[in-house]
């Protein structure tokens, strides 16, 4: 059976340094991000980066069930990443995976940094992940898409967490490795940042890189994720301009409603007045 849809091409990257979907070393795949897309739970935020399709949902904080897991002095953060049946070529199964168990931990790993648990002791905050189409860098996508929902809900944080993965192809350091790049390439680095600081929260690697080339790849990722954090960052605003939005027609609305009796006060009072 294939393991892709298409075939490997015999190059990731041709001698004019394009990439296998047509992209230069530095280029991201294109992406947008949705805050406030599920009406059932406290924070939510949906992710396209490049064929990644993802959805995140945060409770919390919330009454922390099972009792016993619960942390007298901060809040605990659980974190779920699951992928779909339907999110990959072949079907995926439904119960969950290692992989998917350890997904979970790490991106709970990369956002813990940037959120403020000590303001929320003996409470829950549990951050659920769904794959609904996975396109290579998917922890990446989910750590992008969960922090936004971790905003959504209103959870003090020191800052957005925004990753993409940097890899290696043939010996050219690409930024935001798409899953033919993932699987077929020399190397993957995924990196996670709270940006304002710089501060990396995740940084794992698979593969093989001089010092150099490991430099290179940091100061490609960082480049990246200004891109994607500055979206980020709009898709917040955009929901908040709706909300305000909004606030602003109910208001008008109630203004025209008060000052319609005096209008009609004053017709009535003009009524039968002879005309000049
Ligand atoms: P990441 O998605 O963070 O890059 P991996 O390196 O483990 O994590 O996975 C790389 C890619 O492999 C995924 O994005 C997805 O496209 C694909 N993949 C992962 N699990 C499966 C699976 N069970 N079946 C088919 N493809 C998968």
């Amino acid at each position: 059976m294939a393991l892709y849809k298409y075939s490997v091409p015999d190059k990731l990257i041709n001698e004019n340094g394009i990439r296998v979907d047509g992209r230069k070393y530095n280029d991201l795949r294109p992406y947008s991000f949705k805050v406030g897309v599920l009406p059932k739970c406290d924070g939510s935020a949906y992710v396209e980066m490049g064929g990644n399709k993802i959805l995140a949902g945060v409770y919390g904080p919330r009454k922390v069930q099972p009792r016993h897991i619960s942390q007298a002095n901060l809040a605990v953060i659980r974190t779920t990443y699951r992928m779909a049946t339907f999110s990959v070529d072949e079907r995926k199964s439904p119960a969950p995976s290692r992989r998917e168990v350890e997904l979970s931990l790490v991106i709970r790993t990369a956002l813990e940094p940037a959120i403020f648990a000590s303001y929320y002791p003996k409470t829950l905050i549990d951050i659920f992940i769904q794959v609904l189409a996975a396109d290579g860098g998917t922890r990446c996508a989910s750590i992008n898409a969960a922090s936004l929902a971790l905003a959504d809900a209103g959870i003090a944080m020191r800052d957005l967490v925004t990753a993409v993965a940097v890899g290696m192809v043939g010996d050219q350091i690409v930024l935001d490795l798409c899953d033919l790049e993932d699987k077929e390439g020399d190397a993957d680095l995924p990196i996670a940042m709270l940006p304002q600081n710089n501060e990396i929260t995740l940084l794992q690697f698979d593969g093989q890189m001089t010092k150099d080339q490991f430099l290179e790849a940091i100061n490609l990722g960082m480049f990246g994720i200004k891109q994607i954090y500055k979206a980020q960052q709009e898709a917040i605003r955009a929901k908040f301009k709706d909300i305000s939005e909004g606030i602003s027609e109910m208001e008008g609305e109630e203004e025209d409603q008060e000052e319609e009796p005096r209008e009609r006060e004053f017709e009535r009072e003009n009524e039968g007045e002879p005309e000049d």
